[in-house]
């Protein structure tokens, strides 16, 4: 079959969700149509303005990575280190291979090293899932690592089906909260706070993972071992068995809910007071930030027996970042 498109090249992928089938070439040009389009109607990032790509050594974030260094934006990577067992030293092999292939910047920052355990250990001494204590302590080392570097947005990989996901997830327990500040362009609401994108949240998942294998882009497979934590997993299914069932549905779910938001939701308007976290100063709603709460019952049980007012105790401020650069 030749592609819908050009007419004269076999067919590497069908895209039921548009009516067509495309060659290798075509896709690619759709691909970065979309992510263009995306960051253009969102206005995510300038044209001569660095951006951080958090990067998990999976399709989407490599992906992602990928298309905006081709797209011609100047860009620098951040890794976290998780410390998940039989999953983070692969992810933090592939991301570093990646980085160096194409002399890219590259951040990792440890958690092991940081706070003297990984998430599995933050998840046990904060009592929290571990995919609540990892979200906790990556949004936060993106927002602190890109701003004491200088940079004003940070670049995630998140793609349809994860955008379709978590609407989902905030319709089925009414998260009005939640629902109000789901876009993929997040504005700065705080001087500590920088800007947060989605530009792949056009493409959905299958076609974020057909493009990295066209690129030849060595990621990730394996899933993380503690996903079957993830609601999100339960919600993709559904969605996946609707998209199967009539295709486009996904799409049409989540973008027109962003047609009748308001055009790169100001997560200001709501009012929220951001106080500094007594801890380590970062913005919080709180007195405490989320962060504290997940890292702070792990480095105190590693100090037991030590002075509890110590490093790591209440007033002591957050571990410093540490930088490995590549290229
Ligand atoms: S599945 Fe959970 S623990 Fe694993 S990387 Fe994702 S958020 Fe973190
Ligand atoms: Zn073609
Ligand atoms: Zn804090």
């Amino acid at each position: 079959m030749r592609c819908k498109r050009c007419r004269t090249a076999p067919v590497a992928i069908a895209l039921p969700r548009h009516h067509t089938a495309l060659c290798a070439a075509c896709f690619d040009r759709y691909v970065v149509d979309q992510v263009e389009r995306g960051i253009k109607q969102y206005q995510m990032v300038r044209r001569d303005e660095p951006v951080l790509v958090a990067v998990s050594g999976g399709k989407d974030s490599l992906g992602l990575w990928d298309l905006l260094n081709r797209m011609g934006y100047t860009t620098t990577g951040v890794h976290v280190q998780q410390g998940i067992d039989g999953y983070s030293n692969a992810s933090e092999v592939k991301t570093r291979a990646f980085a160096e292939a194409n002399r890219l910047p590259l951040v990792v920052h440890d958690l092991n090293r940081e706070y003297g355990g990984g998430v599995t250990a933050m998840a046990d001494t904060s009592r929290r899932s571990a995919c609540s204590a990892c979200g906790t302590v990556k949004r936060y080392a993106f927002n602190k690592i890109g701003r004491e570097l200088g940079f004003q947005v940070v670049a995630t990989g998140h793609n349809l089906d994860d955008e379709a996901a978590r609407l989902l997830g905030n319709l089925l327990r009414w998260q009005v909260d939640y629902l109000v500040k789901q876009s993929p362009a997040l504005p700065a609401s705080h001087a500590k706070l920088i800007r947060k994108v989605k530009p792949l949240f056009r493409l959905t998942e299958r076609e974020v993972a057909a493009y990295a294998v066209l690129r030849k882009i060595d990621y990730v497979i394996d899933e993380c071992p503690m996903s079957h934590d993830a609601n999100s997993l339960q919600y993709k299914a559904v969605l996946n068995q609707l998209e199967h069932q009539s295709p486009g549905t996904k799409q049409f779910f989540y973008l027109e809910f962003l047609r009748r938001q308001p055009l790169g939701v100001d997560s200001t308007a709501e009012e929220v007071v951001l106080n500094e976290c007594i801890r380590c100063g970062e913005p919080t709603t709180g007195t405490l930030c989320g962060h504290c709460r997940v890292v702070a019952p792990l480095t105190q049980t590693r100090q037991a027996g030590a002075d509890p007012a110590g490093p790591g105790g209440p007033g002591a401020p957050a571990a410093p970042v540490s930088v490995d650069w590549h290229a």
